[in-house]
Formats: structure tokens, C-alpha cells, sequence
């Protein structure tokens, strides 16, 4: 964690209406508590590290420059999503096994869920690969959401990543990815306020929606998508260029902090609608966990209607 970081508080489940203060110290965020909302912060990071377990070293044998290079894991993303998860209280999954044993970031059946080296082997061995890393990973991840979005709460679930600056020759031209659903409303209006938020603090950046990838792609927020009410669950990937923690030390260690207080100044187009928030749509109230169709076209309810009723039921 970044010395700035430490500095940087949002209380659990009472985010907002940031009045912040910064001082030559850090940020610090001043609260107040939203009675009438519950949002639950989600930190992961499926690319935190390049190790290869013990046992399965034999398999990497000459392919160490693979494994440090960025098809082995996302350099920073990992120090970046602690320093989430400290200023936001919020819980962190993550893993430091490289991708290339098994992707995390990837869905079961797809052809990128194993790298080269482990594809040769046989189908029992890559079955034991997903039992023992993928499965249990995934797992806690979706019943931690499961647990929260049962109880009606709104998850805001950020997924860490970095991405090469150069890839297959062609130069990367953005700093910053949020990836996202453009079919999921709080998503699209959150990461727009984000990038809108980023730009402010610093002009000199290039914060991209949807790029170098597209947040509908197959991953894990995606998967996440098709698993739980949009009312209950966004998920974002933040992607980082791999410039900033792989060579320019000061520039990364004054892009944390300010990656931080952005979003949760993003957030603040979650505010309920009668008191002056952008956005009239709420959480769901004691909604299920269950696999919904994705992007169901049920209309949101209005946070001015809603309101009441949680204030009344909670
Ligand atoms: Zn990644």
C-alpha cells in the first residue's frame, strides 16, 4: 500500500457525498452515511502475480520471459487494488498463480482458459488445475456477492488489471480502461463519470471506456453479469498501462491516489434522486440470488419511490 493511500477512508456500506479534504498528507473523506442505499465495495485482482506452483514447474521449464512478461500476469494491478481495498474497507480476492496455469479471468470451455504449455496435458490433470485454483477463487468471489446482493445490498465489484503498452508492435494510445457493460445503466453512468472524474484531476491522461478491451467480453465481471440482478451488481475492470508501475515510479505512485478519489466522486451519480443525485434508480429491495436473464428489461424503480419504503423496511 502507498503511503497516500493509507490516508484515504470511505466507511463501509456508507459511502459518499464526498466532501473531501486533501492535504499534503493524503485525502481524506469526509461522510455522510446513505440511509438509503447499501452499497457493498468488491475488490479483485486475477492477475496479482507470475508464480508457478512447485508441482507444476516442470511444465514452465524455459519459459521464464513468458511468464514475467505481461502474458503472465499484470504488473501494479495488484498494489493498485490493495490500495482499493484499504481506502474503501472493502474486501479483496485475489490471486498471485500466473494466468498462464489457469486464467481466472476467462470462463470455463473458453480456448484461452489455459495457456499452451497446459493445454498438452491430459484432460484429468486440467480438470485438478480448475479444482484446485479456478473453482475456488470464482467461487468465493460469487457467494461473497451472492451473501450481499441477498440482502439487498448494491455490490460495486472492481476488477484490477493492467495492459501492455505495446502490443504485437502497435502502441496502446489511452492511460487508463474502465470496462463495462454499455447495456448495464448504473455501469455506464458510473465509468462515465469516472473517466469525467479522472479527466478533471488530471488532464494530461487518456482515460478510455472500453479499451484496449470491451467490458462485454468474456470474463469474469461478465460472467458476474449474467449471474445477479443489474439492481444489485456492477462490475467494472479498471485497466492500468503497465508504463506507470513498470518504469515511471512517481507518476504511478501519484496515479493511485488519484484513481481512488475519482471513483469515489464517480460514485456519487448513485445518490438518490431527491437528493440531488443524477441517477433515479435504486437497488434492488430484498431481492434473490439467482441467475436472472441478463439485462432483463424490467424498469428500475425510481430511488424517489423507493426511498421510503427502505427507510421504513431497514
Ligand atoms: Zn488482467
Amino acid at each position: 500500500m502507498g503511503p497516500s493511500a493509507k490516508a484515504i477512508h470511505v466507511p463501509e456500506s456508507a459511502l459518499l457525498y464526498a466532501a473531501y479534504v486533501i492535504d499534503c498528507a493524503g485525502i481524506y473523506f469526509a461522510t455522510a452515511p446513505v440511509t438509503t442505499m447499501n452499497l457493498k465495495f468488491l475488490l479483485t485482482c486475477e492477475h496479482g502475480g507470475n508464480r508457478i506452483p512447485a508441482r507444476y514447474r516442470d511444465l514452465f521449464a524455459g519459459c521464464e520471459p513468458l511468464l514475467a512478461s505481461h502474458r503472465g500476469w499484470d504488473p501494479g494491478a495488484l498494489v493498485l487494488a490493495r490500495d482499493f481495498a484499504a481506502a474503501l474497507r472493502a474486501k479483496l480476492f485475489h490471486s498471485t498463480t500466473s494466468r498462464l496455469l489457469v486464467e481466472l479471468n476467462r470462463s470455463m470451455g473458453h480456448p484461452q482458459l489455459f495457456s499452451a504449455p497446459v493445454r498438452g496435458l491430459p484432460r484429468r490433470a486440467r480438470e485438478e488445475l480448475v479444482e484446485r485454483f479456478y473453482r475456488p477463487y470464482r467461487d468465493r468471489v460469487e457467494a461473497r456477492i451472492a451473501a450481499e446482493a441477498g440482502r439487498g445490498e448494491l455490490v460495486v465489484h472492481l476488477s484490477c488489471h493492467s495492459f501492455t503498452p505495446v502490443l504485437d508492435g502497435v502502441e496502446r494510445n489511452a492511460d487508463i480502461g474502465l470496462l463495462f457493460d454499455p447495456r448495464h445503466s448504473l455501469e455506464t453512468q458510473v465509468c462515465a463519470a469516472w473517466q469525467q472524474q479522472l479527466r478533471a484531476s488530471d488532464a494530461s491522461l487518456v482515460v478510455r471506456r472500453n479499451y484496449p478491451y470491451r467490458g462485454t467480453a468474456d470474463g469474469f465481471t461478465t460472467y458476474l453479469r449474467r449471474r445477479f440482478d443489474e439492481r444489485n451488481y456492477i462490475g467494472i475492470e479498471l485497466e492500468v498501462n503497465q508504463k506507470f508501475p513498470m518504469g515511471d515510479a512517481p507518476g504511478w505512485e501519484a496515479l493511485r491516489p488519484k484513481l481512488i478519489r475519482s471513483f469515489a466522486e464517480a460514485l456519487t451519480v448513485l445518490r438518490p434522486a431527491e437528493s440531488g443525485g443524477r441517477v433515479a434508480s435504486a437497488p434492488a429491495v430484498g431481492s434473490r440470488h439467482a441467475p436472472v436473464a441478463r439485462h432483463g428489461h424490467r424498469a428500475l424503480p425510481s430511488f424517489g419511490r423507493v426511498a421510503p419504503a427502505l427507510r421504513a423496511g431497514k
